[in-house]
């Protein structure tokens, strides 16, 4: 694992920018967003699917269409923003295929070998991208032998599909990204290639950093984000020991061990969440005063509901960070889980979407948006790519309910574990990380 490398993003800070330099900065990003939008339109639909790797191709093609001269966007933004549409394109099709394979699990009228003929459609692109469009295919190989209604399953497929498909759209235009072509860092800032030619914007910066990659510029009010990505060579921490993690909401990691790391993340988390609960339902009394008002005539009170009580920024600031504290105090802890326990080996449990049968309340729907479970596990695998460490994520089933004592089926009462038929007793955090141990090391 010597030579992994792990891309690290950077964020850097412009210093105060004069009006006409945001005034170019705005202009750049709004064609930005223009050209990810028809690059969603052209290519975010089904006759489009089997068509967007290579993403060479359809540069190709969208280099020649004219938007870009057009827009008169150099292509240093140009090209960064096709390619990121269709990155996005491929990720909503890979939503889309998780949501189908949700939706045809939990049909009972389905036999074995339809799901079984059903999920081989949607692992093979090219045969998808047929059934969706109407087109020929060939059987694929591990269904020789096996008769199914090809038709009716196709359309089924197909009526799925027509269900979630959504074509990405841009949600807001205050970004753009730049290929390493269209600037230089000079003069204790950076340049920015602008439309007219051989001139260059500058932007001064509050630090000496470098970069050499793709950068991303966000604008915010007077000044402008420079997102910098790094690639940043693995380290050899040369541990040990196998480690075995259970993810928590109320402690950020239990071991098989007995240590845990990351105690208390509930009281950092839950006191955020109740203060968003009570927020957002004085918003929606101001929202309903609001349409009260206007109702009634009373444009005045209408506007000062709306100036005074539904502003978004300072609820997002603060939201921001909050959440700002909340990562680093699982970074912290997750650093200081790897610096003691000198791991060669992290386990942990795969994290299981829930499929939205169940209704929750809007309060546990807003705790499940809200916890840091799929963080810490991005968290952990990105740090075990930097210092060399084996990450292995297994299938959490079972973990939770049998004991890791005796292998029976256990009670969980809140927090804790308790088996009736040999006596062991823990919380759940640990009776689970000992399950991941045990089932890992095939002691089932
Ligand atoms: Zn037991």
């Amino acid at each position: 694992m010597a030579d992994a490398t792990i891309i690290k993003t950077i964020c850097q800070h412009s210093r105060p920018l004069p009006a006409d330099t945001m005034a170019f900065l705005r202009g750049i990003a709004e064609d930005y967003a223009k050209v990810r939008a028809a690059t969603y339109e052209r290519y975010g639909g089904i006759r489009s699917l089997n068509h967007l790797t290579p993403v060479y191709n359809i540069l190709s093609e969208m280099r020649s269409c004219g938007l870009r001269s057009q827009l008169d966007l150099p292509s240093a933004y140009y090209e960064l923003a096709v390619m990121e549409a269709v990155t996005d394109i491929k990720s909503m099709w890979g939503t889309v295929k998780n949501k189908v394979r949700e939706a045809i699990s939990g049909r009972d009228r389905l036999t074995a070998d339809e799901l079984k003929y059903l999920r081989t459609v949607l692992r093979i692109d090219t045969v998808f991208a047929a059934v969706l469009n109407r087109r020929k295919y060939e059987m694929p190989q591990n269904m020789e032998g096996i008769s199914v209604e090809t038709g009716r399953l196709n359309n089924l497929l197909c009526r799925l599909v027509r269900q979630c498909h959504m074509k990405p759209a841009v949600r807001k235009a205050d970004y753009f990204r730049v290929t390493p072509a269209g600037y230089c860092y000079k003069d204790g800032g950076i340049y920015l290639v602008s439309r007219i030619k051989r001139r260059r914007v500058f932007l001064p910066l509050k630090d000496g950093q470098v970069s050499s990659h793709q950068i991303c510029v966000r604008l915010g009010d007077g000044e402008a984000n420079l997102y910098l990505y790094r690639e940043s060579e693995a380290k050899d921490i040369s541990g040990s020991a196998s480690v075995y993690a259970y993810i928590g909401y109320q402690d950020a990691v239990t071991l098989s061990n007995g240590h845990v790391y990351g105690a208390g993340l509930d009281r950092l988390v839950s006191p955020e969440t109740e203060r968003l609960n009570a927020k957002n339902q004085a918003r929606s009394r101001a929202v309903r005063s609001r349409l009260d008002s206007l109702k009634a005539g009373d444009m005045a009170k209408a506007e000062r509901i709306r100036a005074s009580n539904l502003g978004k920024k300072k609820y997002d600031r603060q939201k921001q960070r909050a959440r700002d504290r909340t990562q680093n105090f699982i970074n912290a802890e997750l650093n200081r889980m790897i610096e003691a326990e000198k791991p060669k080996r992290i386990v942990i449990t795969k994290l299981i979407v829930k499929p939205r049968t169940r209704h929750y309340s809007p309060q546990a729907n807003r705790r499940l948006a809200r916890s840091f479970g799929s963080y810490i596990r991005r968290r952990l695998e990105e740090k075990c790519r930097l210092y060399g460490i084996e990450f292995v994520a297994i299938n959490p089933k079972g973990t939770g309910s049998t004991c890791s004592a005796c292998g029976s089926e256990g009670i969980r009462e809140k927090q804790d574990f308790h088996c009736e038929n040999c006596g062991y007793a823990a919380t759940i955090a640990q009776n689970t990380a000992r399950n991941i141990e045990r089932m890992s090391k095939g002691t089932i």
